[in-house]
């Protein structure tokens, strides 16, 4: 039985209960308490520590690079590509304005989009630069968002590619030390977390929601915002929410690494950044959708060799490469690939699916977040 000093502390009644707390659901309590102070917020999280994608991805503060902004404006127009662009420029400067550098470690070292003769994207790539150029100005204030850099592929580390560009706005994150200052702050002013609590399912009356949970606590809130990215189909299947496993690996340190920056290939698939003389690499998902279509974090040993051959191939080093530790994230997707916030029930929120581009994007879907909350109640 919990006693009345912890139902009337930890669990006692909100006005608004978050799940998930991860970089969507602490942007979203840090708008919310900004926006209404008074507002009583307690964030229920599964794990010790948040335990899906924030915590586990490649840290790339992701632009988008230039082959994945051309397709975005196939498959969406180009309207909504530049607007997701801007919203990740404003979204990256939002995060800098928040915390220091030293903070997050943030890493203004630039990115590189390494391409083949054999994409599309390659005839014509000087046309295409110029065109994403001239869009992006408005957003960027540059002239050349985007460099042709491929006759110095081997200066900055990297082979066996045709086309290198270079994106000097892409930049590097610590990602646990973002998500642990996020934290910090949301409980400097005055957002409760509990950790080790797994919501299992809500019941609505009119005037209360009551959460289940796999404790003996259930609490009360008014509103529910619903930040469980992959893992949502368990509490909100008719979303349709399709998780994916990302892999990463990290090699041991590496002496004379040249390679410096963050990298993309084949549309995002394969990405690759420094970390001090170390290389992080992840992805290669697209090598088996369906097996990777999962919530379970034991990662793939042929993905994980293939990372490997995938770097020895590309990465000039001296020495042969080796690899230090492994880990998985987990991914939640739309069916149109766009980051989910909408109220499926009254005063129900979901806010799901920031795909491979969460760390710039949280901090601006929260303010929406914000604002329909607070319209609503
Ligand atoms: C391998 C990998 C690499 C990536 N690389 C990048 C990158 O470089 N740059 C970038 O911008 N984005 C990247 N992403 C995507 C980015 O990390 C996500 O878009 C972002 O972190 C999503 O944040 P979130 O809060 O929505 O989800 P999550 O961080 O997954 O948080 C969801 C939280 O909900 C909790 N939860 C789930 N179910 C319940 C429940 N029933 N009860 C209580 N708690 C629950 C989970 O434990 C988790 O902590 C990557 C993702 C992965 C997996």
């Amino acid at each position: 039985m919990l006693s009345y000093w912890e139902k009337d502390s930890y669990y006692a009644d909100a006005d608004m209960v978050i799940i998930g707390a991860g970089l969507m659901g602490l942007w979203s309590a840090y708008e919310l308490k900004k926006a209404a102070p008074s507002r009583s917020i307690t964030i229920l999280e599964k794990s010790p520590t948040p335990l899906g994608a924030s915590t586990r991805n490649a840290g790339f503060a992701c632009f988008g690079s230039l082959t994945e902004l051309i397709s975005d404006a196939q498959s969406m127009g180009t309207d909504a590509m530049l607007s997701i662009v801007e919203n990740r420029y404003k979204g990256i400067l939002k995060i800098r304005k928040t915390f220091s550098d030293e903070q997050i470690q943030y890493d203004a070292c630039g990115g590189f989009e390494a391409i083949q003769h054999t994409q599309s994207t390659a005839d014509h790539l000087a046309d295409h630069i110029h065109q994403l150029n001239t869009l992006l100005a408005p957003i960027t204030g540059m002239t050349n968002t985007f460099e042709d850099r491929s006759t110095s592929m081997a200066h900055y580390g990297v082979k066996g590619f045709d086309h290198l560009v270079y994106n000097p706005l892409e930049a590097g994150i610590h990602s646990g030390k973002l998500v642990h200052a996020l934290t910090q702050l949301v409980l400097s002013i005055g957002v409760k977390i509990l950790n080790g609590i797994e919501v299992k399912g809500w019941i609505k009356t009119a005037d209360q929601i009551t959460i289940q949970t796999n404790q003996e606590a259930t609490l009360h809130a008014k509103q529910l915002i619903v930040c469980t990215n992959g893992f949502t189909n368990a509490l909100l299947p008719q979303l349709n929410i399709v998780p994916a496993r990302g892999q990463i690996l990290l090699t041991h340190p590496i002496d004379n690494l040249r390679l410096k920056g963050t990298f993309h290939f084949d549309e995002g698939f394969y990405y690759w950044r420094h970390i001090g003389n170390r290389i992080l690499i992840g992805g290669a998902r697209n090598l088996d959708f369906q097996g990777e279509q999962t919530t379970s974090l034991l990662g793939s040993d042929a993905i994980r060799q293939h990372l490997l051959a995938f770097l020895s191939k590309h990465i000039i080093t001296e020495t042969p490469i080796t690899i230090e530790q492994s880990w998985s994230g987990i991914m939640g997707f739309t069916q149109d690939k766009q980051p989910m916030c909408e109220m499926v029930e009254p005063n129900v929120l979901a806010v799901i699916a920031c795909n491979g581009m969460g760390v710039a994007l949280t901090p601006l879907i929260a303010e929406k977040v914000a604002a329909l909350m607070l319209a609503n109640n």
